[in-house]
């Protein structure tokens, strides 16, 4: 009987296990990381006191710049899932520096990561980071590792209905940002220099600005070692990692581009 079960398990997931369009093999559904996503979202808004989100009516133009930053990323040729994502960005407002991305397209960058940054390149360095892991699907890929098949398989079943609001709960309290692999933090900054450097005709920022923002924040937590570093602990920044940036910025050319730091002060000083 434990054998039947075991291989009607592995028939019902190899129903369910589909093929990303970059041939990663990934136990979601493209429609999955958006109901996914949705779900943590409504997580997010329904705890104002945890995750108090920037009053739009009273900050367009913080809402406005953000937003025109990710619809520029997201002209990039590059981009997999740019019709079947919501492609969603919310400002949560506390002095804290983190960003993080769930499946499905949902992008939130706290107002303590915005004052951080001293170039919208900066920004639009991270944002296209945070992009890559949800356009490349890491973060279902990373759920399923975490999770295990069964216990999400159950939940996609509908036997399990509770399990994906306490998954949420969980990703929620914890910051939402999942840890993700060495090879998925490579890829997303492979990907967010070649973002930008394809949207050159659109906005011409320097591909490697996300270098500014860990070397800045790299420095600030080892002279302020209590201070709120988030988004650093999530993402280990080493020589490594800055080579690797290096060597994806050579082969494609060292191209250069502007900073824009204006630009960003000017909204900054809107949040102030
Ligand atoms: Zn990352």
């Amino acid at each position: 009987m434990k054998h039947i079960n075991s291989i009607i398990l592995v028939i019902i997931i190899a129903l369910f296990t589909s093929c990303s369009k970059d041939g990663d093999v990934n136990f979601f559904t493209v429609k999955d990381d958006v109901a996914f996503g949705a779900q943590l979202d409504s997580t997010i808004l329904a705890d104002p006191n945890e995750y108090p989100i920037l009053n739009e009516a009273q900050n367009q133009e913080v809402y406005k710049y953000v937003r025109d930053i990710m619809n520029r990323v997201l002209q990039s040729n590059e981009i997999l899932y740019k019709e079947e994502f919501k492609w969603q960005v919310r400002v949560i407002d506390k002095n804290v520096l983190n960003a993080f991305a769930a499946p499905g397209g949902y992008l939130y960058f706290y107002t303590g990561f915005l004052k951080y940054c001293r170039s919208e390149a900066e920004f639009a360095g991270v944002m296209a980071h945070e992009i890559a892991h949800a356009d490349r699907r890491h973060s279902t890929e990373t759920l399923t590792k975490v999770y295990g098949i069964q216990i999400l398989l159950s939940i996609l079943m509908g036997q399990n209905p509770s399990q994906l609001e306490q998954i949420v709960a969980v990703l929620a309290t914890n910051g939402a940002a999942l840890s993700f692999s060495r090879k998925h933090e490579y890829q997303a900054d492979e990907y967010s220099l070649r973002y930008l450097n394809s949207i050159k005709q659109i906005r011409n920022y320097h591909p490697t600005a996300i270098i500014d923002f860990f070397d800045h924040m790299k420095e600030d937590s080892l002279t302020t070692p209590n201070g709120s570093f988030e988004f650093l602990r999530t993402h280990p920044y080493d020589d490594n990692r800055k080579a690797n940036i290096d060597k994806i910025w050579k082969s494609l050319g060292s191209p250069t581009g502007n900073r824009f730091e204006a630009e960003h002060a000017a909204i900054v000083a809107k949040l102030n």
